[in-house]
């Protein structure tokens, strides 16, 4: 059963996926490497600091011992200029705590980071400090100094992810997502008209095979199983339709025809005969009917038994059978051992005439072979009616018993009327 989801493309959910996890990956390794330039960056602060500031703590020596104020102040002025450096003084005792000798920068600044203090040494060789300075790094400049380089690094992950992911994708939709939509058109497509269509999708050859491969031989198998399938199924399907009509065009012969003589029965007769009186009088054409009754009956079954009476019917009904002219003349076993015909586009005298020649064929040629070893002959009495435009199908056959009738009172074996 397929299921009432919408449909999401493979990709779309593929790069969703990679494109989540190479984010999380590039922003946990931009971190790590954050953490690492931000210590590497204020490694070289320090550093630069530790020599500048004893360079300076050096040079400063002659200055404080000479108080040059001024001089001092323009040095640390110009030290202040480096944006490394927040603030920086110099006081008067290797504390720390005495006058301030000089200073530069902003002293009140918020934005203060490590602290570095030097001695200044008296000129002379000795261990006596005759102050101090102090510097201040600019805790903004290590941030932008920082940020520069992490920025650097985060750029080149993120190029490299970007890139990575292009190549991944790239290959993801050539080698399987492509394939992989051919097949499902190719599926789709599918119906019982082109089962034999071959599934062939469309990528660069190659030495090996791969699951891909196997999908297709596994689908090219199962089509070849269904095809000779649904082969063997129209076959069987054709072979039990055959039979089926067969079956039902004995089944309508057997529900049309009487099984002892062959002639169409009484059911068939209240069928057909209607029609054939419509069609005559529609087309103002001539319809004759032959009401035949085979004479003394009873005494053949009385006499010979009701074996050999059903022979005689038997051997009456083919010959009235084979005495039929054209496609359209048709007997019918009317009731016990009487026949009717029926004979489009026929007039009385072409009827009696018919009926004339069945008589002495029946009279001539039919012999029953009996238990003693001779032979017992029949005769038929016929009575013919044509068909008037008044007539309805009963009047006509009442017409045509009553001359039968007539034949038996004149002595049997004979056709009435006389024309
Ligand atoms: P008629 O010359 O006046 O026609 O005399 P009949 O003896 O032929 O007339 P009747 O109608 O009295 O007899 C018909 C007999 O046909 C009666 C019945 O036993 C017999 N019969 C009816 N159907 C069959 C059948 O299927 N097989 C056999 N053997 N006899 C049948
Ligand atoms: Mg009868
Ligand atoms: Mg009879």
């Amino acid at each position: 059963m397929r299921e009432d989801k919408p449909f999401r493309p493979l990709a779309a959910l593929l790069i969703r996926r990679i494109l989540v996890w190479a984010l999380l990956a590039t922003l946990a390794f931009a971190a790590l490497q954050a953490w690492l330039t931000y210590r590497a960056v204020e490694q070289r602060f320090v550093d630069t600091f530790r020599s500048v500031g004893s360079y300076t703590a050096e040079t400063l020596t002659p200055l404080v011992w000479r108080i040059h104020d001024d001089l001092a102040q323009s040095m640390l002025d110009a030290l202040a200029k480096n944006p490394m450096v927040g603030y920086v003084e110099v006081r008067e005792n290797s504390e720390g705590t005495g006058r301030v000798f000089a200073k530069s920068g902003d002293g009140s600044n918020t934005d203060r980071g490590i602290e570095l203090s030097f001695s200044i040494m008296a000129p002379y060789p000795t261990e006596h400090a005759i102050g101090q300075l102090r510097l201040v790094m600019s805790k903004a400049a290590l941030l932008a100094e920082v940020w520069k380089s992490v920025g650097v690094v985060v750029l080149q992950c993120a190029a490299m992810t970007a890139l990575l992911v292009a190549a991944v994708l790239a290959l993801l939709q050539r080698n399987l997502l492509r394939p992989m939509a051919q097949l499902g058109e190719f599926v789709t497509k599918l119906d019982a008209n082109n089962l034999s269509a071959p599934l062939a999708i469309r990528r660069s050859s190659s030495a090996t095979r791969d699951e891909l491969d196997l999908v297709v031989d596994g689908f090219q198998t199962l089509q070849g199983r269904i095809a000779s399938h649904v082969d063997t199924l129209s076959e069987q399907v054709a072979d039990r339709t055959a039979h089926l009509q067969r079956a039902l065009d004995s089944l309508k012969v057997l529900s049309t025809t009487d099984a002892l003589t062959g002639c169409y029965n009484r059911l068939h007769f209240g069928e057909r005969f209607p029609q054939e009186l419509a069609r005559a009088l529609r087309y103002g054409r001539p319809l004759s009917t032959i009401f035949c009754d085979v004479d003394r009956f009873k005494s053949v079954n009385d006499t010979h038994g009701h074996a050999v009476g059903d022979q005689v019917l038997r051997a009456v009904g083919l010959r009235l059978r084979e005495s039929l002219r054209s496609s359209g003349d048709w007997v019918v076993r009317y009731g016990g051992e009487e026949f009717v015909l029926v004979l489009p586009e026929t007039s009385l005298v072409q009827a009696s005439q018919l009926a004339e020649r069945i008589r002495q064929a029946v009279a001539e040629q039919v012999r029953i072979p009996l238990a003693d070893g001779s032979e017992l002959c029949v005769t038929v009495s016929f009575g013919v009616a044509e068909q008037h435009p008044s007539d309805d199908g009963e009047s006509l056959l009442k017409r045509a018993d009553h001359w039968l009738f007539e034949a038996k009172r004149c002595g049997r074996n004979q056709v009435q009327p006389v024309l």
